[in-house]
């Protein structure tokens, strides 16, 4: 019996907790409707989203992913990129935690299953609502999470590493880590492991702040990232498999429906602004009407290449060779850059609708926070580098032959 078959024989044979209790979409309301409340405070004081996490947690949103077995709701990767919608209509620096987030947590269920250690990070996500950051970035060597300099020393049952960790959102509110890193001292720079680690196996000591145009709340300071742990927080599968089968597929899916829910939210604005500005006019559409026009097409646009994506990823999600294929590949890379250029481009559009309304910080109409955040998605590993990487990928892939290929 393989992964799959394993852990669907397990939740057919257990009933799902949502059965009696409120919908993975009433919780996601819930959540958003708290992160709402506090979204500008987030947003003016860098603040980590504390009563936004609190909600979370009590709806169990953190664990929703995690098998039956292992306590959690055996939510789908559309159930969760859901919730990153819907919260990032809220509150954008929400949804990309919880985004971030269970993109770890996927790592640690598809890769870890069968090995006690990832096995009890399981539980604890789902029991302990434990919350996971992210290191990839490292040094100067921005986005480019595939080259790692620190390397995991290996000594008996124990490994230690000591990393530059430029940036890491939410490090100090996180109750665990995923971070890569050289295989072994003498290992190419390629040559990486993923490790899963629990709060007591490592400490942080801050070496940068987060003062940034948007995004403030993620509070995605730098550290310098120092491991000290029992040697089975090492995944034994290299990272390089990691990376194509879900690291990038659950970071690209949740991150482009968070700008989504970003742009949605520029997006009812603008649409609320059109329809004051034509009450207090007779029925006559504001000049800027066309630029609305525009945000919903190109809203529609963005929701139904995440959606053509999350069906891909669905299909293959549990077939190895279909998840390696250049086709699907260079789609989910690609789709971080596309999503976040629409992203941007729909919450241009939704401001421009309103005008001085949507530039200003202040007022109903005011979508200052949204562009500011939004304006992040681009640079996150930035789609320059995305695009040099994919070169010589997308020449080779081919060009479809009928419109449903
Ligand atoms: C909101 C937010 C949260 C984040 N959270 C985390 C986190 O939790 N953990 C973490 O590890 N990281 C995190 N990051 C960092 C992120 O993942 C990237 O590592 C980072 O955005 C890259 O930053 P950079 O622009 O300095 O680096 P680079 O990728 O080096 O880009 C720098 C410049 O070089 C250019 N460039 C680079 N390579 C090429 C190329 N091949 N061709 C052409 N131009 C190129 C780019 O256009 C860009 O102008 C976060 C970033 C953001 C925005």
């Amino acid at each position: 019996m393989n992964v799959r078959e394993a852990v669907q024989t397990f939740d057919e044979a257990q009933p799902s907790p949502l059965e009696h209790g409120p919908s993975l979409i009433e919780r996601a309301a819930r959540t958003a409707s708290v992160a709402a409340a506090e979204a500008d405070g987030v947003d003016r004081d860098a603040s980590f989203p504390h009563k936004a996490f609190e909600a979370a947690r009590e709806q169990r949103l953190l664990g929703v992913m995690i098998p039956v077995e292992f306590g959690g709701f055996g939510a789908s990767i559309h159930d969760v990129t859901d919730i990153c919608y819907t919260l990032g209509r809220a509150c954008a620096s929400t949804a990309m935690i919880y985004a971030m987030h269970q993109t770890k947590v996927a790592c640690i269920i598809r890769h870890g299953h069968g090995i006690p250690w990832m096995e009890t990070m399981m539980r604890r996500v789902a029991r302990d609502q434990w919350l996971l950051a992210s290191s990839t970035t490292e040094g100067q060597n921005g986005g480019n999470i595939r080259a790692s300099a620190a390397a995991v020393d290996h000594a008996g049952d124990t490994v230690s590493l000591v990393r530059d960790a430029t940036v890491i959102s939410y490090g100090a509110q996180a109750d665990g880590l995923v971070t890569i890193a050289r295989r072994a001292t003498e290992a190419a720079a390629s040559d990486q492991v993923l490790l899963a680690l629990a709060k007591d196996d490592y400490s942080l000591k801050q070496t940068q702040g987060w003062e940034t145009l948007g995004m403030r709340g993620t509070c995605s300071t730098g550290f310098e990232l120092k491991v000290d742990c029992p040697a089975d927080r090492v995944f034994p599968e290299a990272y390089d498999k990691i990376h194509a089968q879900t690291m990038t597929p659950f970071a690209h899916l949740c991150w482009s429906s968070t700008w989504a829910g970003i742009a949605a939210a520029s997006v009812t604005r603008a649409q609320a602004f059109v329809r004051k500005a034509a009450r207090n006019s007779g029925g006559q559409m504001p000049p800027a009407a066309a630029h609305f026009t525009a945000a919903k097409m190109s809203l529609a646009k963005l929701r139904a290449l995440i959606a053509a994506n999350l069906d891909a990823f669905a299909r293959a999600e549990h077939d190895e060779r279909a998840l390696s294929s250049l086709d699907f590949q260079s789609s989910i890379t690609l789709l971080k850059v596309q999503a976040s250029e629409l992203a941007v481009e729909t919450v241009m559009h939704a401001m421009r609708t309103a005008g001085l309304a949507g530039y200003r910080n202040d007022g109903e109409f005011t979508m200052g926070r949204h562009l500011r955040d939004v304006l992040s998605s681009p640079i996150m590993i930035n789609n320059d580098r995305i695009l040099a990487n994919a070169a010589t990928a997308t020449l080779m892939s081919g060009i479809p032959t009928s419109l449903r290929d």
